[in-house]
């Protein structure tokens, strides 16, 4: 029965194309890290970059869901329709004087020849000021000089120096956007998550996310972070690649080689069950210690 445990899990899609086979494995991870927990399993939907989203892809990640028999709990939470809390967040950031607004170009940063970005419009003596009026800022973050590590239930201890790794990061793009970084930190927090399954490109960016959570005294989630699938060079596979791995509408083939991709090893005759009777297994079954640490290559898809 879901929720009767104080796991609150999430699965945060971006609408940038339908659900394809990492994002799956990310989907199925964290559903049943949930539900053999008796947590809560929340979906949200991180629709910050209207750019970047595609007509359509919203409801068609939410039918996958359901097709898959992943049920989640409560309504979906559109990250567009929150705004103002981003805008709060970053109002108290500045406040604090951790912000900072910064009107270089990246041209102007690439001529710096900096590995990351430099600090130089929070270094200027004077406040910098537009190149010319109207001209918009993006906000970066101090990042200060500490090393911020966390202890993953998949990858183990991970740290980085955020000064010389990362840089002073930004919160608010020039166009006015909000970067992913700030905007999912404050709502893992408004939704109270307390656990985060995902795949393992965001690792990387947990210390940012850590951080942000430290100076917005906001609770830090347990991190689980799952295998990607990778080409032979080891590269992320993108979306269109294997947009085509999954079917929505023939579940059963995907979720099974989904379980033993996450190294759970269910038995051959579950093949010929249905949808229900796999997650089922899946949850009766779960051992997120069995889950490899390693990126999967997109091949392996092919064999089962
Ligand atoms: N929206 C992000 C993505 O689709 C995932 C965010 C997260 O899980 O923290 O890559």
């Amino acid at each position: 029965m879901p929720g009767i445990s104080n796991y609150i899990g999430r699965f945060a899609p971006s609408p940038t194309g339908s659900l394809h086979f990492g994002s799956l494995l990310a989907a199925l991870a964290s559903f049943l890290d949930a539900r053999a927990n008796q947590g809560r399993w929340l979906v949200r939907m991180e629709d910050l970059d209207p750019p970047r989203e595609i007509a359509g892809a919203a409801a068609q990640i939410l039918r996958t869901l359901e097709n898959f028999g992943f049920y989640w709990d409560g309504p979906v939470r559109y990250q567009s329709q929150h705004l103002d809390l981003y805008q709060q967040a970053l109002q108290q950031l500045r406040k604090q004087q951790q912000a900072y607004p910064c009107y270089c170009s990246r041209q102007q940063i690439a001529q710096r020849h900096a590995a990351v970005y430099d600090g130089y419009c929070q270094q200027q003596k004077q406040p910098p000021r537009p190149p010319e009026p109207n001209h918009p800022a993006a906000i970066r973050v101090i990042v200060g000089d500490s090393r911020i590590g966390f202890d993953d239930a998949i990858q183990g201890h991970y740290q980085q120096q955020l000064k010389t790794e990362v840089g002073d990061f930004v919160i608010r793009r020039r166009d006015g956007l909000y970067a992913y970084q700030l905007a999912v930190v404050v709502d893992d927090a408004a939704q109270q998550v307390s656990h985060i399954v995902r795949g393992y490109d965001l690792l990387d960016s947990t210390p940012r996310q850590i951080q942000l959570q430290q100076r917005l005294q906001l609770p830090t989630p347990e991190y689980a972070h799952i295998p990607i699938l990778v080409n032979s060079q080891g590269q992320k596979l993108s979306k269109q690649t294997y947009a085509s791995a999954i079917d929505p509408d023939q579940p059963h083939r995907s979720l099974f080689r989904a379980l033993q991709l996450l190294g759970q090893q269910p038995p051959e005759d579950l093949r010929a069950g249905s949808t229900h009777e796999m997650l089922r297994w899946g949850i009766n079954h779960w051992q997120l210690s069995w889950v490899p640490r390693q990126p999967h290559l997109a091949e392996s898809l092919l064999e089962s």
